[in-house]
């Protein structure tokens, strides 16, 4: 009970967030401007390298805000309609196919074999949260690494398991996780996982998380099913 408070005053905080994303970007983007700036001053070849340096990470650190915030951001309001899971898996992996290639990671979907289960939601929001999970997955392993991805059936749920053999967390990084800002990547932003939770409360699911410090993390998120194709077909 005490966990699922925490994540309801972390939730509080993100719709604050999701107000102020543009600051999230306008920062290093100002700290850039700035060493690009000092560049054009006199200074030594050395000087010039340590500025060089930190103008691309700070590029580099909107990039990433952008791309844990806003991949799939809409342009225009989006409405919520049924999405059929197997569909919006079967993209998601399509579209982090590139990043697990580039580090070498395998990518293993079972999807269910009477898989015309829908749930209900903002699709391009549902792909940012699958896209965060996904990319943080294959980020936590070395080459070679699997990455598997279940979806079960356990009415009136449907289960997506998104599960790495990566370096897995300790129980005070597993309680921190969605918190604004909370990363231990040297580039990370920590915000995934926090989009990611508020998306699929969004949703009316939960996202739980088993993870082992050596071992590997498993996510599950939980949704309600909202139609199946046979319902479909009657209506
Ligand atoms: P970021 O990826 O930018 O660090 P996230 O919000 O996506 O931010 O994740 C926050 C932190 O949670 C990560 O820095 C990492 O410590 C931990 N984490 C998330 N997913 C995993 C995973 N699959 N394996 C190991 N650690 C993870
Ligand atoms: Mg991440």
């Amino acid at each position: 009970i005490l966990e699922k408070l925490a994540k309801a005053e972390k939730l509080q905080i993100v719709s604050h967030l999701a107000a102020s994303i543009s600051h999230e970007v306008r920062n290093p983007l100002t700290v850039t401007r700035g060493y690009i700036q000092m560049l054009q001053e006199e200074v030594s070849s050395q000087t010039k390298v340590k500025y060089a340096n930190i103008a691309l990470r700070e590029l580099d650190r909107a990039t990433e805000v952008i791309n844990d915030y806003l991949t799939f951001a809409a342009t225009t309001p989006e409405n919520k309609e049924h999405l059929r899971v197997s569909d919006e898996i079967q993209h998601a992996v399509n579209i982090i196919k590139p990043l697990a290639n580039m580090n070498g990671i395998n990518i293993k979907l079972s999807l269910l074999e009477d898989d015309a289960y829908y749930i209900i939601g903002e699709r391009k929001k549902f792909q940012q949260c699958l896209f965060n999970i996904l990319k943080n997955g294959i980020e936590s392993m070395q080459v070679n690494g699997e990455l598997y991805i279940h979806l079960i059936h356990h009415a009136p749920t449907l289960q997506i398991k998104i599960q790495d053999k990566g370096v897995g967390m300790t129980k005070e990084q597993i309680s921190r996780l969605g918190e604004p800002y909370f990363t231990t990547e040297e580039k990370g932003t920590g915000l995934g996982m926090m989009v990611s939770y508020s998306i699929i409360k969004s949703m009316n699911g939960t996202i739980s998380v088993s993870s082992v410090k050596g071992k590997g993390t498993c996510f599950c998120i939980k949704l309600p099913i909202h139609k199946n194709e046979s319902d479909r077909l009657k209506n």
